[in-house]
């Protein structure tokens, strides 16, 4: 999934937890889980710097100030995804969490349900951190 569908669905995790630590580990977790739900992922730059550009903001601009189990969250939820952006540039990268090695899925769907099933998770959680 997108990184800004990774940074809000862990904020809705490490919000809902109220404790950085299990928001870290639980965050981690929805990576996987979000992972293998189908969805649509871009594979050249402009998307990416789209997609990092409105991530960031939201991290600093909603979810650092909703509290630190959301922002711990944030970037647990996300994190796992820079192995991905260091393959794109070095190739030879390793992919060693689950859903990019291949140990666990990673589903695709295609246009436009790969969007929308993104776009409706991140409202979802955005309400369960702004709720
Ligand atoms: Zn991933």
């Amino acid at each position: 999934m997108y990184y800004t569908t990774h940074l809000l669905a862990g904020a809705a995790v490490g919000h809902l937890t109220g404790n950085p630590i299990m928001a870290g580990v639980l965050g981690l977790v929805s990576h996987a889980c979000l992972d293998a739900v189908p969805h649509h992922d871009y594979h050249n730059l402009k998307p990416g710097l789209v997609d990092c550009t409105l991530g960031t903001a939201l991290w600093f601009g909603v979810l650092l100030p909703v509290g630190l189990p959301a922002a711990v969250g944030a970037i647990a939820g996300a994190i796992p995804d820079l192995e991905v952006v260091l393959k794109q540039v070095f190739r030879n990268w390793p992919q060693i969490f689950p859903s990019h090695s291949g140990l666990s899925p990673h589903r695709r769907l295609k246009l436009p349900w790969g969007i929308l099933v993104q776009a409706f998770t991140s409202v979802i959680s955005l309400a369960l951190i702004l709720l």
